[in-house]
């Protein structure tokens, strides 16, 4: 009974912390009406890419921007990446997606489109001053890269076999072209005015003009089959009001016209200047994740750690199915399982800094149940014998006598556990959690800068686990001779 009552009571705790946030969220919702969650890519320049200052831009989240004003509702952007980002609106995990989203007849199934504001269509682009790749023909026996869930990938996909090419998928379309300069790939497919965008930009790359683009991508704003009608009615609304107003050609023309910006190729110092607040705010969001995850695996471990030690065999049964499970399913999974599989089939939004302290938790939670199991059980029987057969009762005994003993032995395991779950929170950057890694993904998505900004943020890392662990160790110390 005891240990069921700490199961609810932890399980309570978690839920109390996780509603506790969004219902801050929400109070603060209803006072100003619905903020509307709407889902991006990471980078789709020229329609959303951040800029130096960390802002959201591009002529997508322009035009959303202006017609949220002209229709007078607030809304927030979630740079999930694209497929991320359409699976996020098909388990209502966000109210509307706008990202350089086709409008096909296959996604009418599941989402309702707004008018279409943009015409587009799938190119063919080649590392620049590659002239081997003229025709699809060439690309028999090579690899191509490209992005998961998007038209360039279904193109691919129906003429692979026929090309006798082989389709090599990424979730963004930086690390796609990383892959192309890299040589890896030798061409990639996506949508014609990014690519053309992309290569005054200085992204490595070139558009093969020999082969005519794939038409039938036009671009419209996306909800669920159904749903949030109220906004795709504002946001057809307030897309032809931009029409008329001539505001729609003016932000056209701000990011494709004569005038645009060419991204200045600037020094790596001023990169790595211009780069290090968004990335230490990555980091301050890692550094909170891993605390409040290992806070509640902590507790968790806690509780089926007495129930593996326990007497009871039923205890011992399900703690030993809840390590299994855990340890068996891998982390990234678990986060796809838990952000998208759960809300869609329950009909829930999850807020997904609860999927991630709960994907972070859970994991973390059986590897240290069997980090206190083994510790406990790595002192003597015999002492335990002892002090009972002193007259002390047996959660005395456990608390006085075994678990001092015990926690010295599992000091160092802890430690581990720190660094591995600290490592792991970069996983979560596939469910769109900006911490460190994903910062740096946003990075690169606008600078094209790899090297650079992997290098520094894979010091971050480092830096922060070598201070940490050797705090850590000194606090081991003290405990030893203290
Ligand atoms: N227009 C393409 C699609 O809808 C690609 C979109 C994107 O990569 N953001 O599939």
């Amino acid at each position: 009974m005891k240990v069921l009552r700490s199961v609810w009571l932890t399980l309570a705790l978690l839920i109390m912390t996780a509603t506790g946030a969004a219902g801050w969220n929400g109070a603060a919702a209803a006072e100003s009406g619905k903020v509307y969650q709407i889902g991006t890519d990471i980078t789709f320049a020229p329609f959303e890419y951040q800029d130096a200052s960390g802002k959201y831009v591009g002529i997508d989240m322009d035009l959303l921007d202006a017609i949220a004003k002209d229709q007078n509702f607030k809304y927030e952007v979630k740079p999930l990446g694209f497929n991320a980002a359409v699976q996020a609106l098909e388990s209502n995990q966000v109210d509307g997606v706008i990202a350089g989203m086709s409008i096909t007849d296959e996604r009418k199934q599941k989402f309702d489109f707004s008018q279409a504001y943009y015409d587009s269509g799938v190119s063919m682009a080649v590392r620049a001053g590659n002239d081997d790749i003229k025709s699809y023909e060439d690309l028999r026996g090579k690899k191509v890269a490209v992005k998961t869930g998007t038209q360039g990938y279904s193109f691919a996909e129906s003429v692979a076999s026929k090309y006798g090419f082989t389709i090599v998928p990424f979730d963004d379309s930086a690390q796609m072209y990383d892959d192309v300069k890299g040589g890896n790939s030798v061409a990639t497919f996506d949508d014609h005015p990014v690519l053309a965008y992309g290569a005054t930009q200085g992204n490595g790359l070139e558009v093969v003009d020999e082969i005519e683009m794939v038409k039938g991508g036009t671009y419209g704003f996306a909800v669920s089959k159904g749903q949030n009608q109220e906004l795709l009615q504002m946001f057809n609304d307030g897309l032809t009001n931009l029409r008329n107003s001539g505001e729609y050609d003016r932000i056209l023309e701000k990011y494709l016209g004569e005038g645009a910006q060419n991204a200045a190729s600037q020094g790596t110092w001023a990169l790595i200047q211009e780069s290090l607040p968004p990335l230490l705010k990555g980091l301050g969001n890692t550094l909170l994740y891993t605390i409040m995850s290992l806070f509640f695996a902590f507790l968790l471990g806690l509780l089926f750690a007495f129930m593996k030690v326990g007497r009871s065999r039923l205890m011992r049964g399900i703690a030993t199915v809840y390590v299994d499970l855990f340890r068996g399913i891998p982390l990234i999974v678990l986060a796809f399982f838990i952000y998208f599989g759960i809300p869609q089939a329950f009909g829930f939004t999850m807020p997904l800094f609860l999927a991630a302290i709960l994907t972070l938790s859970l994991n973390a939670g059986a590897y240290v149940t069997e980090i206190i199991r083994g510790g406990i059980q790595s002192i003597d029987r015999g002492q335990m014998e002892a002090a009972r057969s002193l007259g002390l009762p047996y959660r005395r005994a456990m608390i006085k006598i075994i678990l001092p003993q015990a926690i010295r032995v599992m000091i160092p395991s802890f430690i581990n556990q720190m660094v591995i779950t600290l490592k792991d929170t970069s996983i979560l950057s596939v469910i769109g959690l900006v911490e460190l890694t994903q910062s740096g993904k946003i990075i690169i998505a606008r600078t094209f800068e790899s090297f650079t900004i992997w290098s520094v943020v894979m010091v971050m890392y480092l830096i922060v686990i070598i201070a940490l662990t050797k705090l850590a160790e000194r606090m081991e110390r003290k405990v030893r001779h203290g």
